[in-house]
């Protein structure tokens, strides 16, 4: 599971920039949702070997009269649903009242909680930061987001608790990934050892997301049968998840229910029960996410950013169009028309046209998640991934940079699930898009892979 980073402070202090620098390098979709989480922003986020989430909570102005209230409602779900709360104060600045105000609130929380002095470049540091002791909280980091500086050490002691219990959770000795690319390939080459690829045997994990009342209940409570009374007493905070294992066709699925929480709780207001981190974590853990989208409201801003969030997860897609039913021919092609225009960026996923409330529909969902797993965890040998690569070649030859023709020498798989096509050759990184973009395509044919994207990482040399 993916630890959760909470970017906490008052406006100006640095909140952004360090949200940004610890998303960009993953080339991050970022999640805005109005009206859902108000300013809070979530990225997927990487710093040296550790993925993490990283909410930036939007400005707290503690200036403001009722800091609580303002903290309650702004921050206060962002911070439960934390792992750890980077808490953001201004070196050049000083301490003001309102870092006073957010600095007591966040002792009452239980929480790992990690001051940050942000801003500390061209400055003498250690003075600067000393009057921040008084906030109670223990160490001061000192870090330059601008700049980058102390950010990555900073991210490696804020995610040192979570490692290590995750470490003891699984009983793993090490967890610290050794990202030296060719002991990885090596690795991958091997592969039987692949966690993931064990098509047959391995339950589906498949995570039903989507915004709220898009019918994702609806469906779910259809897919398991009508009669089947569904009582979530599983313990755990909003974040979590329910887990229902079922079968289908002598098939294991496990479905990942985003939806369930919410219905046990009964929570009055939907804009609180909609927890992005939820559903950011049911992606990660999935193998298939099947997400689902309301024909009657057209695909909106939050539905393509969980779409963003899957495709950078790298997770096979599967798209259900719900309450397809009572709909006019007119207003179906309309409907038609606008998803094409929306979602033609993701041209490898099946799309659906169901009725989760009448269950038309519902059970060709299964064909396509099976062929998206299938998809994603298929095995192809060296000699092909090079052919294809060849074909590829002398069907359209790459461009010539700086005088150079970029060749291609060696292809082999990375990894699966999704599948990774490893390509060595001369000045590969220097490709325009567009022409990885076509290979891309061209694997994707040759293999007749659907429903996951194919990743393709460049190697320079041999
Ligand atoms: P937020 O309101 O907390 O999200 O703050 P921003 O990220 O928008 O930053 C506020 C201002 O501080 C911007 O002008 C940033 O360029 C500047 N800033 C952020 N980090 C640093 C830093 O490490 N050093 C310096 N000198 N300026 C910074
Ligand atoms: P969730 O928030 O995504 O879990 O959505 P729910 O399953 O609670 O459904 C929200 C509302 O949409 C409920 O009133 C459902 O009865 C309705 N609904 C769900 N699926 C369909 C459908 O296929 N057709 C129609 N017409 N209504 C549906």
């Amino acid at each position: 599971m993916l630890p959760v980073i909470a970017l906490v402070g008052r406006p100006n202090v640095g909140k952004s920039t360090l949200f940004n620098r610890l998303t960009r390098t993953r080339d991050a979709l970022v999640a805005d949702f109005p009206g859902l989480t108000r300013d809070r922003k979530y990225g997927q986020a990487r710093s040296d070997d550790y993925e993490f989430i990283v909410v930036d909570t939007g400005g707290i102005d503690g200036s403001e009269t009722g800091i609580e209230v303002e903290m309650a409602e702004q921050s206060l779900l962002a911070i439960e649903e934390a792992d750890v709360v980077l808490f953001l104060v201004d070196a050049r600045a000083g301490m003001t009242v309102a870092d006073q105000a957010i600095a007591d609130h966040l002792r009452k929380q239980d929480k790992t909680i990690l001051l940050v002095a942000n801003k500390t470049d061209g400055i003498d540091a250690d003075s600067h930061c000393a009057e921040f002791y008084q906030l109670s909280l223990g160490e001061v980091f000192h870090i330059a987001a601008s700049h980058g500086r102390g950010v990555t050490s900073l991210i490696e002691i804020a995610l040192q608790p979570v490692i290590e219990e995750y470490n003891k959770l699984h009983g793993i000795e090490v967890n610290v990934l050794d990202e030296n690319d060719d002991e990885f390939s090596e690795i991958y080459e091997n592969d039987e050892d692949l966690e993931d690829y064990n098509p047959e045997d391995k339950p589906i994990k498949l995570a039903i997301i989507g915004r709220p009342n898009v019918g994702k209940s609806t469906l779910t409570n259809r897919i398991l049968g009508e009669d089947r009374v569904i009582v979530y007493d599983a313990p755990g905070t909003t974040r979590d998840s329910v887990y229902i294992p079922m079968t289908r066709n002598d098939r294991e699925y496990i479905l990942i229910d985003t939806a369930g929480v919410r219905k046990r709780k009964k929570v009055s207001d939907v804009v609180e029960k909609f927890s992005v981190i939820k559903t950011l974590k049911a992606i990660e853990d999935a193998n298939v996410v099947l997400i689902v989208v309301d024909a009657r409201e057209g695909i909106s801003d939050q539905d393509l950013s969980l779409l963003g969030f899957t495709l950078n997860a790298g997770r096979s897609l599967v798209i259900a169009v719900n309450k397809w039913d009572g709909l006019d021919d007119y207003v179906k092609d309309r409907i038609k028309t606008e998803l094409d225009r929306r979602l033609g960026f993701i041209d490898f996923a099946r799309i659906h046209f169901i009725s989760a409330l009448h269950g038309t529909g519902v059970g060709h969902l299964f064909e396509s998640v099976d062929e998206a797993y299938k998809s994603a965890t298929k095995r192809v040998s060296t000699s092909m991934l090079r052919r294809i690569m060849d074909m590829a070649q002398s069907d359209h030859q790459p461009p010539m940079v700086s005088g150079r023709r970029v060749k291609f020498k060696y292809a082999h798989a990375g990894g699966y699930n999704p599948p990774i096509i490893v390509i060595h050759g001369n000045q590969v990184h220097k490709l325009p898009t567009s022409y990885k973009r076509y290979l891309m395509n061209y694997y994707r044919k040759a293999l007749n892979v659907m429903g996951t994207p194919i990743k393709i990482e460049f190697r320079e040399g041999d």
